[in-house]
């Protein structure tokens, strides 16, 4: 999941949010207006898609295939192939 940066947007601050603070959301989640300690206003800061080193070795080949999951990965215009996984074909082509 993304890690969205927060910055204090009020008047006070507490130290909690005096440095900005990070949240783990999904995407699909509202943004946090309210510091969660002191609940002064704060706003959500544009950062980058982040993937913390856990999340990266949950997606690893070998645990997908662990896990009995299928990994694509684009290799081309429209081309995916598998690259973890025993199920679905090789190969896959968009359009097929
Ligand atoms: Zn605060």
């Amino acid at each position: 999941m993304p890690i969205y940066e927060y910055e204090p947007d009020g008047e006070s601050v507490c130290e909690f949010c005096a440095r900005g603070f990070e949240i783990i959301q999904k995407i699909s989640d509202p943004p946090v207006t309210q510091c969660p300690e002191c609940r002064e206003p704060c706003k959500r800061m544009f950062s980058a898609f982040a993937v913390n080193e856990s999340e990266r070795s949950l997606l690893s080949n070998k645990n997908v295939e662990a896990q009995g999951f299928t990994k694509y990965e684009k290799k081309g215009d429209g081309f995916y192939e598998r690259t973890a996984g025993k199920d679905g074909p090789k190969e896959l082509h968009a359009g097929d």
